[in-house]
């Protein structure tokens, strides 16, 4: 059996009928993302107890027990979710060290299904960030071509996942980062409806925004997953009751009649790169073929999502970030005389040191917009427009299943080449943030090539917890393909 091309299912089945020990498939990720993260700088944190997990859970499966639907398949971790015993730190010097001790809902569920997870991924820190270059741990390497980056914030989820360093990746999506470094590294990636999945133990960025979910090799790796996270949780006031539905069972590539939407102003806008423009008319084609009908639908406010998504965003982060703070944990300025020192210079001294710029940029942009006299121009005047632009999906969807567009104007870009233009990396999530400001669920697939040999992904969105249209068309997608199997420079 081929660990490393395997999908999930594979896995847990071979695991599961003992045709290969979950000890077996530890050990040969390990060894992948030894000789392998070196180039790529995915890993923060490796699990140092994920052999013993292993044998712990084939004793159980030697015993006749019945262990998960993902028994002893390798994942990793964005460091943005709490790990128990494992460092979390959101890729933030102001977190270094810090090791909760619980797991957040997603981490959890992963376990009691059978996951082994191998470590800790890399990300833009506070998933502020769409190359992750502001990374306290540095930048992530595209494993298609080590000078690009591989896409933020959840860089090195993407990364990981493309090189086959793990079977499966968890990632985190505000305005698209979980689909925009799929698409930039070659791999399925799926945010879920707003709700679908626990925020609980998720270090929050923007709260009415954050939703986690999975990097995959496949869709049905990816539906598989998502059964497993999704579903309400006591500890998360905001996750849905609605049952979860059994996306990987039910996955149809028939989308015989289906009505796709292509986005007017997306296409149209006159930013597509052209490979990213052919890579998206190829899958119009593609869907057409298979007898899926095509339908032009208008969201004309999604003009203004990238403005409402960085107030929204900043907003949210300026109160979220303040509980930092070096009192009860994470990192804390070194003062000679503790006793001595105002609370406010204790506050500014280790809040300066322990940020880097692109968050202390939020923070102040943030408290500006939330500070009284600005709030009702700035954060509810956001709001308003938000709901507007949620209300023109909802007309779009009464016209069609799902919608196609891009997901990024351009193929991977070179590291360094936008981390000192703010507003220009900020605009790279013009095609992802309305998405995420209307609760949505939405998902890179990969489906093309630049000329010069990076994946290009297109994306797909469906209306609220219509999940399974959207991965039905993917599955479809996915069949046709023209870059199916292919695999990243890096091996
Ligand atoms: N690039 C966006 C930002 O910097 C999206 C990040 C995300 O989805 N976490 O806010």
């Amino acid at each position: 059996m081929d660990l490393t091309l395997s999908s999930i299912s594979e896995i847990a089945e071979a695991v599961q009928s003992k045709k290969v020990s979950a000890k077996e498939v530890t050990a040969h990720f390990q060894n992948r993302i030894e000789s392998l993260d070196g180039k790529l700088n995915s890993f923060t944190a490796k699990n140092e107890n994920a052999l013993r997990e292993a044998e712990a859970l084939d004793v159980r499966i030697a015993k006749g027990e019945s262990v998960g639907a993902l028994a002893g398949v390798p994942f990793g971790i964005k460091e943005m979710l709490c790990t128990k015993g494992l460092p979390t730190t959101a890729a933030s010097k102001i977190l270094e060290n810090f090791v909760p001790p619980y797991d957040a809902t997603v981490v959890d569920r992963l376990k009691k299904a059978g996951v082994i997870v191998l470590g800790k991924l890399n990300q833009d820190e506070f998933a502020m960030g769409s190359s992750n270059e502001t990374s306290h741990f540095g930048p992530v390497k595209n494993p298609w071509n080590t000078d690009c980056v591989p896409g933020g914030s959840s860089g090195g989820s993407a990364a990981a996942q493309a090189a086959r360093l793990v079977a499966g990746t968890i990632g985190t999506d505000t305005g698209g980062s979980i689909r925009q470094p799929a698409s930039f590294c070659g791999v399925v990636g799926v945010k879920p409806t707003y709700g679908r999945v626990s925020r609980y133990g998720i270090i929050a960025y923007a709260s009415s925004l954050d939703q986690a979910g999975p990097f995959a090799n496949n869709v049905k790796d990816a539906a598989l997953t998502m059964e497993v996270i999704s579903g309400f949780d006591p500890h998360d006031s905001t996750t849905t009751q609605r049952n979860v539905p059994a996306w990987s069972k039910n996955l149809s590539a028939n989308i015989k009649g289906m009505k796709i939407g292509v986005m007017k102003e997306f296409m149209t806008s006159g930013l597509l790169d052209s490979d990213v423009q052919k890579t998206v008319e190829n899958s119009i084609q593609a869907l057409k073929s298979m007898g899926a009908e095509i339908v032009e639908v208008s969201i004309p406010k999604a003009e203004f999502a990238v403005p409402v998504y960085y107030l929204v965003a900043a907003s949210e982060a300026s109160s979220n970030l303040s509980r930092y703070d070096g009192v009860k944990y994470g990192y804390r300025s070194e003062f000679k005389n503790l006793a001595a020192v105002d609370l406010e210079e204790f506050y500014g001294k280790t809040r300066g040191e322990g940020f880097g710029k692109e968050v202390k940029r939020r923070i102040m942009l943030g408290t500006y917009c939330l500070s009284s006299g600005y709030f009702d121009a700035y954060y509810a005047k956001a709001g308003q427009v938000r709901r507007l632009i949620m209300n023109e999906y909802l007309d779009a969807f009464k016209k069609c299943d799902v919608i196609l567009s891009p997901v990024t104007v351009s193929p991977a870009f070179k590291i360094g080449e936008r981390i000192s233009d703010p507003l220009q990396m900020y605009l790279n999530d013009i095609f992802t943030t309305s998405t995420n400001l209307a609760g949505l669920p939405g998902m890179s697939l990969p489906f093309g090539l630049s000329q010069t040999g990076l994946p290009i992904g297109v994306q797909l969105t469906a209306s609220h917890f219509e999940e399974q249209k959207m991965l039905n068309v993917a599955f479809a997608l996915e069949g046709a393909s023209p870059v199916k199997g292919k695999l990243p420079h890096v091996f």
